[in-house]
């Protein structure tokens, strides 16, 4: 009987023929490197999203369905959450003898909550991310981490944004319609439900996403405050972008360019917004070069093993085995292998065993990579970008 589920979930994680055809041909683009590398990249680091565990329940309790997928228990990354990840990254050693290493895509600044409330609801505020981690219970060493972890190799930070919410879009649910729902998650300093009872939101999380002409010029200035937040903390310029949760438009490039980045990462098939509700249809492959000469990346491997409630993910029960594959085929195709994991997957912050899923998980993936491919090379977003770039 055993045997029989083991062999049911193992057909559950398989890819479909279609699924199977798509991956090669979609990583039988680009440049090739015969070098077996392999990038993890993880966003959201930095921003807030669910505050606490009293916040989790009570905003539950509301409606607001933060219990609707694994989303609910990301929060702003703890001291011990940090120290957990850069501990198990130490614990190994590739073909160079250096340890794995992630690239977080980091946010450098949240809404000020007490700013907006002081004003009485007149103006936005943001605050910059050492002000966040101040309001937070264990999160005092979140910078001492970031650059810790940057001048070990094991966490190299790279930018995400300002915030991690479109602060029009977000301003117009919390204040113009006075959504009960959004003010609930206001009072409880949170954001990112995107439903409450029967109501859908619409994105406020895709951050540089316009979906008006008029609001471009206010991202470029979005951009910049973040390129120079990036540097103040950091003490240098990012070098690596991934839009916050959905495309950004075509202009941001220019900005990208002006505050250092040189990579971008993208999705193979991006839609892009034009604004005005005209859209863009864009083909992306690893080492294609923009006509700002930055260089694309692109996502071939996906690792989320905290993740439910996604209905087209619910057949994943095994994300070690998925990863590994789309690791396989990466490599038969001669391409470098950047895996996209979320922040979440490391949070225990708001519910202990979700981390420690994630990070069991974590320690499985780095374990069957190494035993599988000794030659491996784990590298930084930065780094890839940089190779790929000398290729060109
Ligand atoms: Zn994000």
């Amino acid at each position: 009987m055993k045997k029989q589920n083991q062999a049911g979930k193992r057909k559950m994680n398989n890819f479909t023929y279609k699924e199977k055809l798509r991956i090669h041909l979609s990583n039988s683009f680009g440049k090739t490197l015969r070098r077996k590398i392999v990038v993890i990249e993880s966003d959201d680091w930095g921003s807030i999203r669910t505050a606490s565990r009293a916040a989790y329940e009570a905003m539950s309790r509301f409606g607001l369905k933060v219990q609707a997928n694994h989303y609910g228990f990301d929060g702003l990354e703890s001291d011990e959450d940090l120290e957990i990840l850069l501990n198990v990254l130490s614990e190994f050693k590739d073909s160079t003898g250096r340890a794995p290493v992630f690239t977080p895509f980091c946010n450098m600044a949240n809404p000020d909550f007490e700013a907006i409330e002081n004003a009485n609801f007149s103006a936005y505020a943001f605050e910059s991310i050492d002000k966040t981690l101040r309001k937070y219970p264990n999160h005092t060493k979140l910078l001492h981490y970031w650059q810790q972890g940057e001048r070990q190799r094991l966490f190299s930070p790279q930018l995400h944004g300002r915030e991690h919410i479109h602060v029009g879009r977000w301003w117009k649910l919390l204040v113009e319609d006075n959504d009960a729902g959004m003010r609930e998650a206001f009072k409880w300093r949170s954001v990112g439900a995107s439903q409450w009872h029967a109501k859908i939101y619409p994105n406020y999380l895709g951050a540089l996403h316009p979906t008006k002409k008029d609001e471009i010029p206010e991202l470029h200035k979005i951009l910049e405050d973040a390129g120079d937040l990036y540097k103040h903390y950091l003490g240098h310029a990012p070098e690596c972008f991934v839009a916050p949760n959905a495309a950004e438009p075509a202009e941001l490039e220019a900005t990208l360019k002006k505050i250092g980045v040189n990579t971008i990462t993208r999705a193979k098939r991006r839609v892009y917004p034009l604004g005005d509700g005209q859209f863009k249809k864009e083909w992306n492959w690893p080492g294609k070069i923009n006509a700002h000469g930055q260089v694309i990346l692109v996502r071939n491997a996906f690792f989320e093993p905290v993740c439910f409630g996604e209905p087209d993910k619910a057949h994943i029960t095994d994300w070690v085995d998925r990863c590994l594959k789309q690791i396989s085929i990466a490599f038969l195709w001669n391409k470098p292998a950047v895996i996209s994991s979320h922040r979440v997957n490391y949070i225990g912050f708001i519910e202990p065993k979700n981390r420690e899923k994630g990070i069991r998980e974590l320690r499985r993936l780095l374990k069957a990579i190494l035993t599988k491919w000794p030659e491996v090379e784990f590298m930084t977003t930065r780094e890839l970008g940089e190779l790929m770039m000398n290729k060109a």
